[in-house]
């Protein structure tokens, strides 16, 4: 991780597939991968990691610690305006 990383982390070699992240985030960042990790695993992957509200979520629902976010991780604003914004345009679908 480098200092323009997001906070969350996923180490897809710990991702055992079994999908159970998949429907925990707020924001939908977390989608399968269709290419195998060194284990033989189909693993999930991040997408727009910057978008994270750092809710924990994953962190917490992975049997097997593949995401990792620091304690120290405070609100992610990005995040929460996506979070926001997608709540809105929900609303407005007929
Ligand atoms: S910490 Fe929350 S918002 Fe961030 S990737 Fe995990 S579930 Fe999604
Ligand atoms: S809960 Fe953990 S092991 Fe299961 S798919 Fe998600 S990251 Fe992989």
């Amino acid at each position: 991780m480098n200092a323009l990383s997001p906070p969350i982390q996923l180490d897809r070699e710990r991702c055992k597939g079994c999908l159970l992240c998949l429907d925990v985030c707020p924001n939908d960042l977390i989608v399968m991968d269709n290419r195998p990790n060194l284990q033989g695993h189909f693993p999930v992957a991040l997408v727009h990691a910057d978008y994270c509200v750092q809710c924990r979520h994953c962190v917490d629902i992975c049997p097997d610690q593949a995401f990792s976010l620091p304690r120290s991780a405070g609100l992610n604003w990005p995040g929460w305006v996506f979070h926001l914004s997608r709540g809105w345009h929900a609303r407005k679908q007929p």
